[in-house]
């Protein structure tokens, strides 16, 4: 399947890149992005992948096939390591973020170089050289389970722990 995958440097450098990811890992989108425009321009996350596995963001991504396993099972390794608690659902909900990701570079060369759009909802493929774009969903229900869980993990620092038995 098709993947975008973290690269230590970008071919064609911008002010204000960021890579923070670490090379040649799997890179998805933001959980969360800020709320404005302005917002997600002064913090970046507007415009970064987020790496499965480091957690970090990267303002360039480059294009790859991988064998649909592979994927999954980094995956899985990723969401193993996080917190979410429950685990099943975020972790269908990240794949279906993949495959959007998947459909948006599904006809872009092996080794093109992409940039992001993130906005609430919806990303944006951008391409060198100012070739044409590609908008893909972001699951609908990512941003509402992600908050959800989130507050459970907050909540089980409480006193109510033992009630989980
Ligand atoms: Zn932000």
């Amino acid at each position: 399947m098709r993947v975008v995958l973290a690269a230590a440097e970008s071919l064609e450098p911008r002010d204000g890149d960021f890579a923070f990811a670490t090379p040649g890992e799997l890179l998805g989108l933001p959980t969360f992005v800020c709320s404005t425009r302005e917002k997600r321009a002064t913090c970046g996350c507007g415009r970064a992948f987020a790496g499965l596995s480091s957690g970090k963001g990267t303002t360039f991504g480059v294009v790859a096939e991988l064998d649909e396993a592979a994927v999954k099972a980094e995956l899985a390794e990723s969401a193993s390591g996080a917190f979410w608690p429950a685990h099943g659902a975020a972790h269908a909900l990240f794949w279906k973020d993949l495959l959007a990701m998947a459909d948006a570079v599904a006809d872009d060369m092996l080794g093109t170089e992409i940039r992001v759009a993130v906005e609430n909802g919806t990303f944006t493929i951008l391409r060198p050289g100012g070739g044409p774009t590609t908008t893909g969903a972001r699951p609908d229900a990512l941003n509402a389970f992600l908050r959800a869980a989130l507050a459970a993990e907050a909540s089980s620092d409480s006193e109510d722990r033992n009630l989980r038995g």
